[in-house]
């Protein structure tokens, strides 16, 4: 496990991941409500998206993350922020914060990766937390 808390990322970059979620949203589904995608921060300051289709069968469903953190992993490139956005039937992006298997998935990057989790007054604005603050019973922690 390789840690990479010397890579904080700017505010710029931050930004740039929200408006690249959005732009894939935007123009992968038209304004189609339902609809959400992914996006992270990499090491090298690019930018990943992805999203997943609502397959036939959904036991084989994937997260919206999926796609870009397998990618990471290709490139050999460490996540330094990930995002997940969902579009309402009344064109809102919701931000949802990593489910418990993409946090399992994140933390081979460490505990320092950001991570967008809803704002408490507003979901559709995005607050950025290390993954470490959402997963203070980390279960591996025991052993430490
Ligand atoms: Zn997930």
């Amino acid at each position: 496990m390789t840690h990479h808390s010397s890579l904080a990322p700017t505010a710029t970059a931050l930004e740039r991941v929200v408006a690249a979620c959005r732009e894939l949203i935007q123009t992968r589904f038209h304004g189609e409500p339902g609809t959400g995608a992914a996006a992270v921060l990499l090491g090298d300051g690019s930018i990943l998206t992805g999203t997943s289709p609502d397959f036939p069968n959904p036991s084989t469903t994937v997260c919206h993350e999926t796609e870009p953190y397998l990618a990471a992993f290709r490139l050999n490139q460490p996540i330094l922020a990930s995002l997940c956005l969902h579009r309402t039937d009344n064109d809102r992006f919701l931000v949802l914060s990593p489910c418990g298997i993409c946090q399992e998935r994140l933390i081979l990057h460490g505990p320092d990766p950001l991570v967008g989790v809803p704002e408490a007054n507003d979901a559709t604005q995005v607050s950025w937390v290390r993954l470490g603050e959402i997963m203070p019973y980390y279960w591996p922690s025991v052993f430490d």
